[in-house]
């Protein structure tokens, strides 16, 4: 069955050791494929073994593990054949079981065998009983009377094989497995110090414990051995951009930064000013930044930027502001250009003497102007240059890229940093800005090689958002939504409708759909079979021209298969005040700013995340007024109302990260449109872990990264750990064939 005398080590593969009928099965439904895969295939469960037989009822389905007492056989009166009665116990309490034919049982249960029974409980005379229950008989080194008897492991179903044949497949491979043959990535120092069991016996202590204590002690050891490694990853990471060199960017008097400083309209809220001296500071020393600023929707993060921006302008170098879609993109060179005035008519008639440019890419400009910009860039005329992380990082040559703010985008990887080092002579300064709300075990994980900055206040006058859930099955309630957003614009305000898909009827795609205008539908759990159909933007808009409250009302749309100047000039209208109610797809989720909207309307709410709805609804409120978020909703599952009402209640966006992280894990923290668990999703999101979770193992995380850099720091090669060595490589491994799977 197996291969004698080879040594069979994590990367043996399954058919080896176990032989190709076992094989088959664990690689078809479970992907197993290796010894290790296996040995990471971690039971679902345990069983007692011995279960409590004390609390049973008729009519209920149980799975129990029980001794054989008695079994007795007995000839039929009215019937051919022989029956069989047995009696289990767990000690104390009693069940009969009853096979009305003895053959293929009488040999197996016999008094004094242990097995797993299940089936429905009934009564008869007084007595409990299970009629034909199914059962497995557990042998294997089981001792009589619990001697060595431990927890009986349940693992998720292997279609094609009983789940005894599978715990039989692993143990088979442990006796295989010798100490020298698993790596040891732990140094032993660090598993004294933790009292931590080694890698084999830890796999053991998984897969055929003694008692669940050591089951305990067998994950947190792998769980502390997962974050371990990756968090030695990361001090690598840290240690190898601290000993980086770039060329410092000094602030300079009687620069732009002055200027525009000397023109703000408001105040710099403490947290700004903060944070400000932060990535001054960082900018002035000859290694690059690599900082994360997190702050709420509306806390002022981009004026954060546009200064860093400026200071390294005010330094002789460029900067470059990359935005996750088109419609944002324009839109911060709206708002950056008036808000720099003459500032950005550098080597203009009229424009400031110490004045720059500020370019702004597109996929859909004109050759011409684009051209211009491009050059512009070349030159280093454009002291600021704006666009989509594509655009830039693909087409843009730039004199000296002193900076790179990238704008609502956290999944602004290793990789994409280093795509964008080969623009300058020297790698360039790095600011990420986020408002999703980022939960710590996420940021020292998958943000794990960044400094991080949090905003935590918003600039004075912020009004409060309400928020209400609104039954859609009720008529007069929607109609007196629509009400509320016809009141709004009557007393100048403006408004959202945001829905979660296009619909067929518009216009053929055209331009570039950027990824995040596509909403695509996020069906909650248990509410996949939607009952009515989604809510398209021309359905919604179509309702709303028909709907007599709102007579007289501008309505217009914006999707991502606009095309990109059609964006530009009904988000440029929408600015303006032109238009009264702008019926969308999630394009306006991040970033999107017009402070004079108050009232926003998401339909079919419950197919957005948490997080997703958090940040939408940031979009109004952001002026002087109040906002007004109504969450539609028909979805009568209990989930999904429990997730709206959690928005509604709160605004605080850590608590809904904190929630969202339960609910649906990191990917969607993440924004990953990551399917489920398994080997090959771990480098998608890099964080999603196979055994660590990033809701309940922060203190593992903390612990292994206090312990990974002190290790980093006394051996920066792991040239004395080669185990750590060799795993940390095999995780990079994994990450760079996902980024290159993800294009
Ligand atoms: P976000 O952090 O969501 O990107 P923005 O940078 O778009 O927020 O800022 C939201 C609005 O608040 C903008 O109109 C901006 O001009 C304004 N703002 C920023 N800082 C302040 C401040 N300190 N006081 C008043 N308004 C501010
Ligand atoms: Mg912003």
């Amino acid at each position: 069955m197996s291969v004698v005398g080879a040594v069979v080590d994590e990367s043996t593969k399954l058919s080896a050791v176990v032989g190709a009928r076992s094989a088959g099965p664990l690689a078809k439904a479970r992907d197993l494929h290796t010894v290790g895969d296996l040995l990471e295939f971690w039971p679902r469960r345990y069983l007692e073994h011995t279960s409590d037989l004390s609390n049973l009822h008729v009519g209920m389905y149980v799975v129990v593990v029980a001794e054989v007492k008695s079994a007795t056989t007995r000839r039929m009166q009215k019937r051919k054949g022989e029956m069989l009665n047995v009696t289990i116990t767990d000690g104390r309490d009693e069940v009969d079981l009853t096979f009305f034919k003895s053959w293929g049982h009488k040999d197996a249960l016999v008094p004094g065998v242990t097995a797993l029974f299940a089936g429905e409980v009934g009564m008869y005379r007084g007595r409990w009983q299970l009629t034909h229950p199914a059962y497995q008989v557990l042998e294997g080194g089981l001792g009589p009377h619990g001697a060595d008897r431990g927890p009986i492991p349940v693992y998720l179903q292997v279609k094609g094989m009983q789940n005894w044949s599978v715990a039989e497949c692993v143990r088979i491979v442990l006796d295989h497995l010798e100490v020298d043959s698993v790596p040891e990535p732990l140094p032993a120092t660090l598993r004294s110090r933790h009292g931590l069991p080694g890698r084999l016996d830890a796999l053991k202590g998984i897969h055929v414990p003694r008692d669940f204590a050591q089951v305990q002690r067998a994950r947190h050891r792998l769980r502390y051995e997962e974050a371990f490694v990756f968090q030695s990853l990361l001090a690598q990471r840290r240690a190898r951009q601290a000993a980086e060199r770039t060329r410092a960017r000094r602030p300079r008097e009687g620069g732009l930064l002055e200027a525009f400083d000397a023109r703000l309209p408001f105040e710099l809220t403490a947290g700004q000013r903060t944070v400000g001296e932060t990535l001054a500071q960082e900018m002035s020393r000859d290694v690059p930044m690599h900082r994360l600023l997190q702050g709420e929707v509306g806390s002022g993060k981009t004026v954060i930027a546009l200064r860093a921006m400026l200071a390294a302008v005010d330094a002789g170098g460029q900067a470059a502001l990359l935005a996750p879609t088109e419609v944002l993109a324009a839109q911060h060179h709206r708002s950056i250009t008036a808000m720099l005035g003459d500032l950005a008519e550098g080597g203009m008639l009229g424009g400031s003497e110490i004045g720059t440019r500020v370019a702004l890419l597109t996929g859909s400009q004109p050759t011409q102007a684009r051209r211009q910009n491009l050059l512009d860039a070349a030159s280093g005329d454009a002291g600021i240059v704006i666009g989509t992380h594509a655009l830039i990082q693909e087409h843009v040559q730039f004199q000296d890229l002193a900076l790179v703010v990238v704008d609502e985008q956290h999944r602004f990887g290793v990789e994409q940093r280093d795509a964008l080092r080969g623009k300058g002579n020297q790698p360039p300064h790095v600011l990420v800005m986020t408002a999703t709300p980022i939960p710590r075990t996420v940021t020292m994980t998958v943000f794990g090689d960044m400094e991080t900055s949090t905003l935590t206040e918003l600039p004075k006058g912020r009004s409060p958002i309400a928020t209400h859930v609104v039954p859609a099955d009720r008529p007069a309630w929607v109609q007196r939504t629509w009400e509320r957003i016809a009141e709004e614009v009557r007393s100048g305000r403006q408004a959202y409708v945001v829905c979660p898909r296009i619909g067929d009827d518009g216009p053929p795609t055209a331009g570039s759909a950027d990824d995040e205008e596509l909403a695509a539908p996020e069906p909650g759990e248990g509410d996949e079979a939607a009952p009515h159909e989604m809510p398209s933007v021309y359905a919604v808009e179509a309702l709303l021209r028909e709907n007599p409250a709102l007579d007289g009302l501008t309505i217009a749309v914006l999707h991502g298969r606009l095309a990109p100047e059609d964006k530009d000039a009904v988000m440029a209208a929408f600015t303006r005040g032109e238009v009264d109610v702008l019926v969308s797809t999630t394009v306006i989720e991040v970033g999107v700013d017009v402070p004079n909207a108050t009232v926003m309307v998401v339909m079919d709410a419950e197919r957005f995340g948490v997080s997703q709805l958090h940040q939408l609804r940031g979009r109004v409120g952001r002026g002087r007024h109040a906002g007004l978020c109504l969450l539609m909703t028909a979805s009568e599952a209990e989930t999904a109302r429990e997730r709206l009402d959690a928005v509604a209640g709160t605004t605080d966006g850590f608590e809904l990260a904190r929630l969202d992280l339960e609910l649906r894990g990191t990917g969607d923290v993440l924004s990953a449109r990551q399917s489920g668990g398994g080997r090959s999703s771990r480098g998608m999101g890099r964080g999603s872990f196979r055994f660590l979770s990033l809701v309940r193992d922060e203190d593992v995380i903390l612990q292994a990264r206090d312990d990974a850099t002190a290790l980093v720091a006394a051996d920066p090669d792991l040239a004395e750990h080669p185990d750590l060595q060799a795993a940390v490589r095999s995780w990079v491994d994994e990450e760079q064939a996902a980024f290159l799977e993800r294009g």
